[in-house]
């Protein structure tokens, strides 16, 4: 039976609320550069026809142009990346995370998987990791927010909290760095975002880039997919499983936690 549903969804801070009546399409990853660094580790996506689609609060809506084709939708308040409109389809793609229920999709495929992030595989146990990187050179989608961090990146661990899940639209992956080593070479449109536990968490404003997160004790590290070249680190955990998405297996091999 399919499902005829209106599906509830909205960025972390409630800024862009929407809903999306189904069927609603399977949800598929994206490896490719721009949603690596958007979500902070690579975009998943459902899609609706745009009748089937309705924002009900825009308050904290931006729409950036990452294409000649498409915009990005992401609340320039907490940052959490929510939508992918090609135009011309009459559809909206949107980030699963989002939801605030669950709906009946699951993960069924992933795309542009070359352009995968050294540190993991879209499917099944991440690679060997290449050669350390004493210096990681990092970035947003658009270019407004440029820094280094010294490395290595080491250890990745991916975070199925709901914060994380919200605001990557998927689930985040990143590293520990020391904030004392940290130098912008642009900083723009750089926001913080003070989340519900007292944490900060920087992304640009002026495409919805997830950069980095500082725990409310001091705690600073850095979104694996905002790094511009090879990271030299490699996935090796998944914490806060409890509070993963239902559309989606972790089938790794890693420790879950
Ligand atoms: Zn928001
Ligand atoms: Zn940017
Ligand atoms: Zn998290």
């Amino acid at each position: 039976m399919s499902d005829t549903t209106p599906h509830p969804g909205s960025c972390l801070c409630g800024a862009v609320a929407f809903t999306a009546t189904g069927p609603l399409r399977d949800v598929l990853g994206c490896h490719c550069s721009q949603c690596r660094k958007t979500s902070g580790h690579y975009w998943a996506a459902t899609s609706v026809p745009l009748e089937r689609f309705e924002i009900t609060t825009d308050e904290g809506l931006v729409w950036f142009r990452s294409s000649a084709t498409a915009e990005r939708g992401f609340c320039r308040r907490c940052g959490a990346s929510l939508f992918w409109k090609p135009e011309g389809e009459g559809r909206m793609a949107i980030a699963p995370g989002a939801f605030d229920d669950a709906p009946p999709f699951t993960l069924s495929g992933h795309i542009f998987t070359e352009d995968a992030g050294d540190y993991y595989a879209p499917d099944g146990p991440p690679p060997t990791p290449g050669p350390e990187q004493a210096d990681l050179s990092c970035g947003c989608l658009c270019g407004d927010v440029a820094f280094s961090v010294s490395g290595p990146a080491g250890e990745v661990w991916a975070c199925h909290c709901d914060q994380c899940r919200k605001l990557s639209g998927h689930y985040s992956a990143s590293f520990d760095a020391d904030e004392a080593t940290l130098r912008y070479r642009a900083k723009r449109n750089l926001s913080e975002y003070r989340t519900p536990g007292g944490g900060t968490r920087g992304f640009c404003s002026g495409c919805g880039s997830s950069l980095w997160f500082r725990s409310a004790d001091g705690e600073f590290s850095v979104e694996a997919g905002c790094v511009d070249g090879p990271t030299g680190g490699q996935l090796a955990r998944h914490i806060f499983t409890d509070s993963k998405g239902a559309y989606y297996a972790i089938d790794d091999g890693l420790p879950q936690e």
